[in-house]
């Protein structure tokens, strides 16, 4: 088993917390929870909606969720460009649900560091298992280090693919030529173009997104 705990695969230090989260937004919402504390959404789930975030020159850099959001306009660290009609309340405002949110001061973030995490992996591998080539529920996959670990294997864009576990399991902690196995295509590395087709693809369902994604 080479990729026992796939929740923990981060780039050291990767991002400063106003950067905007990871580039899929994180289902527990949990970053910066002790400041929307106040906020009464209509549905939970609203909170969790993923938000496009710009930096300051309106490039795309990130996905965030609307909870994360939210804390950063009311911190004042960045300003909506696009809402949804939905509201949440404060005790004393109510707030559009951004759909699109751009920072006010610009903020170089490196890409490779970014978005190193299982959901992106397993949107970049489209939820297909890269050696029996079969799609399966996220919950049903997990990150395999091409290169084991215990080889010295990274834990990178290029060394992790989306693996069920019963290939997991047959591959253990072997390379895929000594396990017979057969990578359905060569993991390709982070990219701008990654970065930006990752964003349309957690972005789909959200017209206001366009624009800024050039599609
Ligand atoms: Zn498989």
């Amino acid at each position: 088993m080479s990729a026992r705990r796939p929740e923990a695969v981060e780039a050291p230090g990767r991002f400063s917390p106003e950067a905007g989260g990871a580039l899929a937004p994180n289902a527990s919402g949990n970053v910066g929870a002790r400041h929307v504390h106040s906020l009464a959404p209509r549905r939970a789930s609203l909170m969790q909606e993923p938000v496009l975030v710009l930096n300051a020159t309106y490039e795309p850099i990130n996905v965030t969720a609307v909870r994360r959001a939210m804390v950063l306009l009311l911190k004042g660290v960045a300003q909506a460009e696009e809402v949804h009609n939905a509201e949440v309340h404060s005790s004393a405002h109510a707030h559009k649900v951004p759909s699109v949110i751009r920072l006010l001061a610009y903020r170089h973030i490196p890409q490779q560091s970014r978005a190193l995490s299982r959901k992106n992996i397993l949107l970049r591998d489209r939820n297909t298992c890269q050696f029996c080539g079969k799609v399966f529920p996220s919950s049903e996959l997990t990150l395999d280090h091409v290169l084991p670990r215990s080889r010295g294997g990274r834990s990178s864009w290029e060394n992790l693919v989306a693996c069920c576990y019963r290939c997991n399991n047959h591959k253990g902690d072997r390379t895929p030529e000594e396990a017979g196995l057969k990578l359905a295509r060569k993991p390709r590395p982070f990219t701008l173009h990654t970065s930006r087709q990752l964003m349309r693809l957690i972005g789909h369902r959200d017209e206001r997104w366009r624009k800024y994604l050039f599609y």
